[in-house]
């Protein structure tokens, strides 16, 4: 049970990240192994949290974007394998020393990081090589592999633990042709990378859409972010999905409006009847972005939809709560597990995945188990 709110904070639901997980993990074959991607501090979560609890779940692998995301894993304790997904070569010696796995792209990075394990004298350092099947954004290119192959078999070392690549519109129906296109790509160009090195390192190649649409793109592994938070990018998937973060606040303050007033900043809302206001602990600072103001964002109150009106401030927003019966300090949702991130990301234009990663620090963050 979740305590009253008193303030803005994030609850992040651990039963519901181990129904989700668990759901995803139904979708796949036995044996097929669970990465499970935490980067953005597991999508506007708290990663070490969600981390720990993957751990326990029996996620075989975690992966972050950024080295620096790793390292904060690593120093609150997790042991878990850590893939990172877009290393920067600035950052391979952190890599090293925290024991994370590059994601390989391209033969800049790849002659560059076996510099660095080379330098640090390792040996079957574990690495990954990133293809690029089509969504064209980081990846070597089919015609690499015996450029790959030769610089791989001139050291020591590195070990390639992994070969994959990423979809680009998984979730999208019209798209089907593209992407069993790119998965094409990705069995040719792992097939003759393995030829060459002469053993099997894992592949994979779905993200959380993949997983629910493609099951002949699941390979050895999987990898699923948004759906281990509770999204499946479409109705049918995200009825069997529980949100697992809920983002709360208060109301600090109730006005009353004469027809003609006016709220907020450049006085963006004017009243046209007699109605009250309520001001709520929340802002562009916190991660609601401006475009859910006028009207497009909107929180409940007691169960009722009240608009945001006016602008977006940088630590506040105005809501209309003139039909809402509702008093200075009672609980509003921004979005939870029944007032979908999904749709009030929708409403505004944009996706669960920017509303959920963009709420900020300054939002506490309250783990429920
Ligand atoms: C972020 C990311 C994922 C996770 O995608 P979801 O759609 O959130 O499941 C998987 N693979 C790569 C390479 C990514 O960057």
């Amino acid at each position: 049970m979740s305590e009253a709110v008193r303030e803005s904070v994030l609850e992040v639901n651990l039963s519901n990240l181990a129904h989700n997980f668990n759901y995803l993990k139904s979708k796949v074959k036995n044996g097929i192994k669970m990465l499970c991607v935490v980067k953005a501090n597991s999508y506007g979560s708290d990663a070490i949290a969600i981390a720990k609890k993957l751990h326990d779940l029996g996620a075989d692998y975690l992966a972050v974007a950024y080295a620096p995301e790793g390292k904060l894993l690593r120093e609150n304790g997790i042991t878990l394998p850590i893939l990172v997904l877009h290393p920067q070569p600035v950052n391979f010696d952190l890599v090293i020393d925290f024991n994370l796995e590059p994601s390989l792209y391209s033969s800049r990075v790849l002659q560059e990081f076996i510099r660095v394990a080379t330098k640090r004298q390792k040996t079957n350092y574990p690495v990954h090589i990133k293809f690029n099947s089509g969504l064209n954004r980081i990846g070597f290119w089919e015609q690499d592999v015996d450029h790959i192959a030769e610089k791989l078999a001139a050291s020591k070392a590195v070990h390639v633990v992994s070969i994959l690549s990423h979809l680009a519109a998984s979730e999208d129906h019209n798209e089907r042709e593209f992407t069993l296109r790119q998965i094409d790509s990705f069995t040719i160009s792992a097939n003759q990378l393995i030829q060459k090195l002469g053993y099997q390192p894992i592949l994979h190649q779905s993200n959380t859409s993949g997983i629910l649409n493609y099951p002949e793109a699941h390979f050895d592994m999987v990898r699923t972010g948004i759906g281990l938070y509770g999204y499946g990018n479409e109705a049918r998937y995200d009825k069997d999905l529980k949100p697992i973060a809920s983002l709360k606040s208060v109301i600090s303050q109730l006005h009353k409006l004469e027809p003609g007033e006016s709220v907020g900043y450049n006085r963006a809302f004017k009243a046209k009847d007699y109605m009250t206001s309520a001001t709520i602990p929340l802002g562009h600072a916190d991660g609601i972005n401006r475009i859910y103001g006028k009207g497009r964002g909107f929180v409940y109150i007691h169960g009722e939809k009240a608009p945001i009106i006016g602008n977006v401030c940088m630590d506040m927003i105005m809501v209309d709560v003139t039909h809402i019966d509702c008093q200075e300090g009672d609980e509003v949702v921004v979005f939870d597990e029944h007032t979908s991130a999904s749709k009030l990301a929708e409403h505004a234009g944009t996706i669960s995945y920017e509303l959920i990663t963009a709420i900020s620090p300054r939002v506490k963050r309250v783990v429920i188990s």
